[in-house]
């Protein structure tokens, strides 16, 4: 079986987690900071705090940025359900906005339409690891002094301008789930520029909980326990080093797609702008005949290569249909979602089953 994603872990990686699990702190000790510090390093924000995971990390995000009950967040359907499920765990509305046939991120053009006087926050994804219009959603951000939210769960060591990912919007988000960049099993980190924000976070994370002057636990405030452990921390400062091999090694993958199925004239292959270097999360094609997505998904499985859909509308999920969403569409969005399949996109995809992919969708069609 292909799968679309699978993580790498080498030698140093079991290294790095058995000395720290044979070390004086499993939890909470030295790794913790050492791999936030690293974080921070490497994308250019002042602050990086860890989370057990990428939904985590996206609750403490929205819970510093203050986003409370009524408050409406503006947000790209097409994501995974934990970006708008933790919008609806602050009491919050997700309000969402279309998204762009080119690149399938949220369409900056459609953002200001929908503000009103209750919008808190603008929350975007950067789709299968392509930075959004980062300059132009920031403007948008601080004429209508709204908090401007990125959830690159796709997109760590992603460039935007010739900048990495992470410093840029209020708050950024990162996910360490196998599939994505680089993993600690589960994790997640958000990085900000904003130290009260940061100082917020670490708190909310642990209990909110802080030492009184005796060493006694007193809490502040209301808080979880999303804390990473310290296994997790060794585990993913070794592989945030291998990071840009890995993004390089994505690279490759998507020039062999971009040579094998480049003059195939059926389906759509992904396209990146000029401003941004794609971390390549994902590899999304889309079919020109949306009739044929489920017969090409189904005979691609029945020979071992497990396609998948990076996303339905999150709107079209039973519970958000059941929700108060019962009647949002979207134009693009739902046109992509009847068209767009994932195909398997991970460093160490061999590049004849690469091949074997190819033939098989070609196959398909002759
Ligand atoms: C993976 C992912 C998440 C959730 O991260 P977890 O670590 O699985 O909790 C959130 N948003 C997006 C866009 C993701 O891809």
């Amino acid at each position: 079986m292909i799968s679309y994603g699978r993580q790498s872990i080498g030698d140093d990686d079991v290294r790095a987690v058995v000395s720290t699990l044979m070390s004086d702190f499993i939890t909470q000790g030295p790794k913790v900071t050492e791999f936030e510090t690293a974080l921070a390093n490497y994308c250019g924000a002042f602050h990086c705090a860890v989370a057990s995971n990428g939904t985590a990390a996206l609750h403490l995000a929205y819970l510093a940025a203050g986003i409370c009950k009524d408050d409406e967040v503006i947000v790209t359907p097409n994501t995974f359900v934990a970006t708008t499920n933790m919008i609806l765990a602050c009491g919050a509305k997700p309000v969402f906005c279309d998204i762009r046939s080119d690149t399938y991120n949220i369409d900056e053009g459609k953002i200001e339409e929908l503000i009103t006087k209750n919008t808190r926050a603008i929350v975007v994804v950067d789709f299968a690891g392509q930075p959004c219009n980062l300059d132009r959603i920031r403007e948008i951000a601080n004429k209508h002094k709204l908090v401007f939210i990125e959830d690159a769960c796709h997109a760590l060591g992603a460039d935007y301008k010739g900048r990495k990912v992470g410093g840029l919007a209020d708050f950024t988000i990162f996910s360490f789930h196998p599939v994505k960049g680089i993993t600690t099993g589960e994790g997640g980190a958000i990085l900000t520029n904003n130290k009260d924000a940061y100082e917020k976070m670490c708190l909310i994370r642990s209990h909110g909980v802080v030492k009184d002057e005796n060493g006694f636990n007193i809490m502040t405030e209301f808080g979880f326990n999303y804390r990473l452990t310290d296994i997790q921390c060794a585990l993913g400062l070794s592989q945030l080093k291998k990071l840009d091999r890995f993004i390089t090694k994505r690279h490759a993958v998507v020039q062999a797609y971009e040579r094998e199925l480049g003059n195939f004239d059926k389906i759509i292959l992904p396209k990146t702008t000029d401003e941004v270097r794609s971390a390549w999360h994902l590899y999304v094609i889309r079919v020109k005949d949306r009739e044929k997505r489920l017969p090409l998904h189904h005979h691609l499985r029945s020979k071992g290569i497990l396609t998948n859909l990076h996303y339905p509308a999150v709107y079209n999920n039973p519970y958000y249909r059941k929700n108060g969403f019962g009647d949002v569409a979207l134009a693009n969005m739902d046109l992509y979602a009847e068209t767009a399949i994932t195909i398997p996109c991970y460093p160490d995809l061999p590049i004849e089953q690469i091949k074997f992919i190819c033939n098989e969708i070609c196959s398909f069609y002759n």
